[in-house]
């Protein structure tokens, strides 16, 4: 419960936690731009640390952070082989394109987030006047439209060896790569060592109020740090944002557990409601997907509107399709709570004006 409402909306809605607010009042700053910040260079050792990195780069968002490294990865007129369900495909304004004149290669996303190793080999481009260059796969982990699907290390080496043989990097927009590695019970480092460079926020289940990490070789993060000020990312007290960052990497790891454990309870609870439709079984991480049936007579507004009336909040996510995020501020409670609300409001429906 988070101001009264449960939110369910994304893992981004989180407030920093007491020992957080704690942490940001007495963080020692300095001007980061100037390399000045210790609590930030604090920050960035321990992200590179667990993510088996050289180095690490403090960011803005997980949107700068795919956008700093494509733009450090490639060129204008490379190519980026990408799922087509993926974020920096769908949802980071096209920047790679806008900014980098980074052409971006969409493979199909398969169900469990992956994109088969034929696919991305068959869009790697050849030699050709005709042709851009293909510089970068970049995957992501867990996938956010594949119900936070995690992609597991065996398939991440084969990615690689796959890169290595065609000469091209890997990078892994892992935004929630600590859910990833929580639920296949391995390191982060784990995931992240056969990517190139890997990005993760702080910003989702660890609950800090803001930022993201790329982490990689030192040269890159060099470069990195550069093309950051360029498209003004650079930052100057950081450390109060920092401070929390660092309490979200040291104590709001493993507890992402507890999220996955009620995103199954949710996932079960809904199967049973006559009227939604979900595979349940594909709950892995804190995300849940679930479609109305079409034949139900509830328009998704009204859906959304009545939920709200019950204060609950869960997103659209297409036609009929709604998506439902546990983190920090969801506990047992919240989830019974909603999924009364859900049974319902869908149970009203089926019973309603229409079929009587
Ligand atoms: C949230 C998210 C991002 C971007 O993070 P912002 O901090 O919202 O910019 C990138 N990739 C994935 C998979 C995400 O879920």
């Amino acid at each position: 419960m988070l101001d009264g409402w449960i939110d369910l909306r994304s893992d981004t809605v989180t407030h920093p936690t007491p020992a957080m607010r704690e942490a940001m009042a007495r963080a020692e700053v300095g001007d980061d731009v100037f390399g000045e910040d210790p609590t930030v260079r604090r920050l960035e050792e321990v992200a590179a640390e667990r993510m088996g990195k050289e180095a690490a780069l403090f960011v803005a968002s997980g949107t700068m952070a795919n956008l700093v490294s494509l733009l450090t990865h490639c060129g204008r007129g490379d190519e980026v082989i990408v799922g087509d369900q993926a974020h920096t495909f769908l949802s980071e304004v096209g920047g790679m394109a806008a900014l980098g004149g980074i052409h971006p290669r969409p493979v199909p996303n398969q169900p469990d987030g992956t994109l088969r190793l034929e696919d991305i080999e068959a869009a790697i481009r050849t030699e050709d006047v005709h042709h851009p260059r293909t510089r970068l796969i970049a995957l992501e982990n867990t996938h956010n439209r594949c119900m936070g699907a995690a992609l597991p290390p065996d398939y991440l080496r084969a990615v690689r060896a796959l890169a290595d043989r065609h000469g091209l990097r890997v990078h892994i927009d892992g935004a929630r790569i600590f859910n990833a590695a929580v639920a296949l019970r391995v390191p982060a480092a784990e995931l992240a060592r056969h990517a190139d460079t890997v990005t993760f926020c702080l910003s989702k289940g660890l609950c800090a109020p803001v930022g993201s990490l790329i982490c990689g070789p030192a040269a890159f993060i060099r470069e990195a740090r550069r093309v950051r000020k360029m498209v003004g990312g650079g930052m100057r007290q950081a450390g109060v944002l920092a401070a929390a960052g660092l309490v979200a990497l040291e104590t709001m790891v493993d507890r992402l557990a507890e999220d996955h454990r009620r995103a199954r309870r949710l996932a079960e609870g809904l199967a049973e409601i006559p009227g939604i439709r979900i595979e349940a079984h594909r709950v892995q991480t804190n995300i849940v997907i679930f479609e109305l049936d079409p034949q139900l007579p509830l328009p998704e507004e009204a859906f959304l509107a009545a939920l709200a009336e019950r204060r609950v909040k869960i997103l659209r996510w297409g036609p009929r399709r709604f998506r439902a995020v546990t983190h920090y501020w969801i506990d047992d409670t919240d989830i019974d709570q909603a999924l009364r609300a859900i049974a319902e409001v869908v149970g009203q429906a089926m019973r309603g004006p229409h079929l009587s």
